[in-house]
């Protein structure tokens, strides 16, 4: 399956290949979970898929049952294995240029630790 509009020189694609080290929290055979590099709050965990997809839409409509399952079921193990689902957490997923998407692979971040407040500044609606 491939993607013409997808970077392969992105930085999770590197971490991916094992070019640039990341601080790995577990992974799975479709998927791989590693520590923001500049938490957001105490806990703060990013999950991508080993395939090449460039965010949520890209993975949901390309990607195989296999992977999909095997994403959402590795976000789910890490939050009982750390302790997020037992106080709360929230799960954010960038997605284009007005989410302010930084890394063109498909990623969601798991934030959690403390109470984290409102979604969003009053400012941003
Ligand atoms: P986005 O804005 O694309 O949703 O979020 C990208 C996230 O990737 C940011 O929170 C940023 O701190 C994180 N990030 C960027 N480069 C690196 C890196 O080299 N290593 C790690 N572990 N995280 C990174």
């Amino acid at each position: 399956m491939s993607n013409a509009q997808y970077d392969p020189n992105n930085v999770f694609a590197r971490i991916l290949r094992g070019e640039i080290p990341a601080e790995r929290v577990c992974d799975s055979k479709h998927s791989f979970a590693f520590y923001d590099i500049s938490p957001a709050a105490p806990v703060h965990i990013l999950v991508v898929p080993r395939g090449a997809y460039t965010d949520f839409h890209d993975f949901t409509s390309r990607a195989s049952n296999d992977e999909i399952l095997d994403f959402w079921k590795l976000v789910d193990k890490i939050s009982a294995e750390h302790s997020l689902i037992h106080h709360g957490f929230r799960i954010i997923s960038n997605i284009g240029p007005d989410s302010g998407q930084e890394v063109p692979h498909f990623h969601i971040h798991m934030l959690g630790g403390k109470a984290l407040g409102p979604l969003l500044s009053p400012s941003n609606t």
